[in-house]
């Protein structure tokens, strides 16, 4: 089975609110009026269906069952045209297992102040029917996304748009199924974590397979469909001639080839859709994966280094939040700073894995050493990532919960690094280094993240809030005295948020 990151296959329900007192007339205005709203959102990136307006509990419900049920739906974008009498949807809601985005708009964007009469004011009252609409929503602790103001008005757009995105990484997640091949990095803490709530929390299987079933897959790939990628490499990067085929080390190249088949193929025969890998655990691989990872981290799969599932998850929830965008997503780690005063930046890379998608670029494809793994030099992408935003998203487990936590940051150009062979993305964090520093440390965010040059933080934050996930963000708001103060309170909030 193919990995499929697109949006195409998606839906979202757009639902109109009424009820029956309003008579015939004027519930076929409002049927055509809120046809006219949904085609308004025809542009965005995932379908939108429009249903028959809803005016009463059984169909209310009916519909939330019906969405549930749905695996191609993702969510509901749900709007009062009229008054519709919220009791009528406290069933409904409480059955809603989908992602709601309340969309308080109206049919018309000027009033007709000369023509208003009073049928004007029933029909168009979405003023006070979305009002009712959200107390009840409120009242039940609906977790929901409002967006307010009219569909012609871009801002709109762009927030039902992120709100899609983020519904498309949460339906991603919850039927996410991640290899993992080895297990974590000995001794290492903030990659470890709770898989068994990990599944409860996010609907992703997080499970473990013997780094040799994946070896064995790789002992499969045939000289044919070594010598058919090998061709793809040389077409699509700067390879370098040492690699070519003739050259004194070609099967560095080839065994790298190999590499990538087998983990291919073993991911598509068990449909998963993120992985990791542990350079202490290689069993009868030739190579630490390199240039295979940077290449399906690049498809759309997730992935973590060091056996790190948590960010693997990351990776693949921002590959599919990103999808049809400029940019990328990636593995990330803060590596190391330059501290100059006033022009701090981090240098972030990994031994290898980082993903071509963060360059526009052509890399280049090298070996080299890597003094650690006991294994031969791994092939590799070498490239370093394009200026312009950029966010980094880490995810620890708290014990009783997982948090994330995001910085918004600048890629910035790099200096030439002429000896340094992986990819990399050199960058300055909101608001300021020693900030966003502080804040992440106070966090205890981890070191590894996804970079996202794809998505910016409403669409995370729509993310974590349809999660019921934590999501602390630094930003060019933040304050280290403040993050300290929503410390403090989330740790009250998420303990007492979850009951007994
Ligand atoms: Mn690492």
């Amino acid at each position: 089975m193919t990995l499929s990151t697109s949006l195409e296959q998606y839906t979202v329900w757009f639902v109109t609110g009424s009820q029956n007192l309003y008579g015939e007339e004027t519930l076929r205005q409002v049927a055509e009026q809120s046809q006219a709203v949904a085609e308004g959102l025809a542009g965005l990136p995932v379908k939108v269906e429009w249903k028959p307006v809803l005016k009463d509990s059984d169909s209310i419900k009916r519909l939330a069952l019906d969405a549930n049920a749905d695996d191609s739906v993702i969510g509901v974008i749900a709007w009062m045209h009229t008054f519709s009498p919220a009791k009528m949807w406290i069933t409904g809601l409480d059955a809603l297992r989908k992602p709601l985005l309340h969309l308080h708009t109206q049919a018309n964007v000027e009033l007709p102040w000369n023509d208003i009469d009073f049928d004007f004011m029933n029909l168009n009252q979405a003023a006070h029917g979305d009002r009712e609409f959200g107390y009840i929503q409120t009242r039940l602790g609906v977790a929901r996304k409002t967006v307010v103001g009219h569909v012609s008005n871009p801002v709109v757009l762009q927030q039902i748009e992120d709100w899609e995105r983020a519904a498309a990484g949460w339906q991603a997640v919850k039927t996410l199924k991640l290899a993992r091949f080895g297990d974590n990095m000995r001794y290492v803490a903030v990659t470890e974590g709770d898989k068994t709530e990990a599944e409860l929390q996010f609907g992703v299987q997080v499970n473990t397979w013997g780094v040799n079933e994946l070896a064995d897959a790789v002992a499969q790939a045939s000289e044919a469909q070594i010598d058919a990628l090998v061709e793809e490499y040389v077409a699509s990067y700067d390879v370098a001639p040492e690699l070519l085929p003739g050259a004194e080390r070609h099967q560095s190249l080839r065994d790298g080839a190999a590499i990538e088949i087998g983990l291919r193929s073993f991911l598509e025969a068990g449909g998963f859709g993120a992985f990791t890998t542990s350079f202490e655990d290689l069993g009868a691989l030739t190579q630490l994966p390199g240039l295979a990872v940077q290449r399906l981290m690049a498809e759309g799969y997730g992935f973590g280094a060091e056996g790190d599932w948590k960010t693997a998850i990351l990776v693949r929830v921002a590959n599919v939040m990103g999808s049809g965008l400029p940019g990328g997503a990636s593995l990330m780690e803060d590596y190391t700073y330059d501290l100059v005063p006033g022009n701090e930046r981090i240098l972030g890379a990994h031994m290898l894995e980082v993903s071509p998608t963060l360059t526009t670029s052509k890399p280049r494809l090298e070996v080299h050493e890597l003094g650690i793994g006991g294994k031969a030099d791994p092939v590799r992408l070498v490239f370093t990532a394009d200026a312009g935003p950029a966010l980094v998203v880490a995810m620890s487990d708290m014990r009783d919960r997982f948090r994330l936590v995001a910085n918004v940051v600048e890629n910035v150009d790099a200096p030439d690094l002429p000896k340094l062979p992986v990819g990399r993305a050199v960058w300055k964090p909101s608001p300021d280094f020693a900030t966003s520093a502080s804040c992440w440390l106070a966090a205890g965010a981890a070191h590894h993240t996804v970079m996202t040059t794809a998505v910016g933080i409403e669409v995370f934050r729509d993310f974590a809030d349809i999660a019921g996930t934590e999501l602390l963000v630094i930003d060019e708001d933040t304050t280290v005295r403040g993050f300290q103060k929503e410390l403090r309170w989330n740790q009250a909030y998420y303990r007492l948020a979850r009951g007994l």
